[in-house]
């Protein structure tokens, strides 16, 4: 039995709230996929891939896949005969809350502490993500902007497009 080597890695409670089994088949993925970190195969390849000495029904892997995906480790299509890894995120930790913060003041400071999206001075602000963390966006300072309470919220995870469009209509 293979042990819990992710565990033992990571300080993450997206791979402590792993089953066992889920552990495994991410652990095998990530030694299968390709430089892009994808892999397209059928449910039985990637079976017996990741779990050659066993013969593991494809219900099973995609029921893996899901808690997978369910915990954002990866991202993945399965059309019943193709399974397409979209991505896998185990490197994207979100910063700890002081680095977070460190990161947030320098933002605001920039940015003169006014909503890049509104134009507001001031009053209830918040860091976004202009490319939205859960779309890839990252931690970089030209991906992070500042924005009041109520843009951000309405902005959510919309490219800056969509949400500039979705703000003309209200
Ligand atoms: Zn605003």
């Amino acid at each position: 039995m293979a042990n819990r080597v992710l565990r033992d890695w990571t300080d993450s409670d997206r791979i402590n709230n792993l089953s066992a089994a889920a552990e495994i088949l991410l652990l095998r993925i990530l030694m299968t996929v390709d430089v892009k970190g994808k892999i397209k195969c059928h449910p039985k390849l990637l079976s017996s891939r990741c779990f050659p000495l066993r013969t593991i029904s494809d219900k099973k892997i995609i029921a893996w896949l899901k808690e997978l995906s369910d915990n954002d480790l990866i991202e993945f299509n399965c059309d019943g005969k193709t399974i397409s890894l979209v991505r896998t995120n185990i490197g994207r930790q979100r910063l700890c809350k002081s680095k977070w913060a460190v990161l947030v003041k320098e933002v605001f400071a920039r940015d003169n502490y006014t909503c890049r999206y509104c134009g507001k001075y001031g009053g209830k602000l918040e860091c976004d993500h202009i490319i939205a963390f859960s779309n890839g966006g990252t931690d970089d300072l030209t991906n992070l902007a500042t924005a009041c309470k109520r843009c951000n919220r309405l902005k959510g995870n919309l490219s800056v497009e969509s949400f500039l469009t979705l703000k003309l209509k209200k």
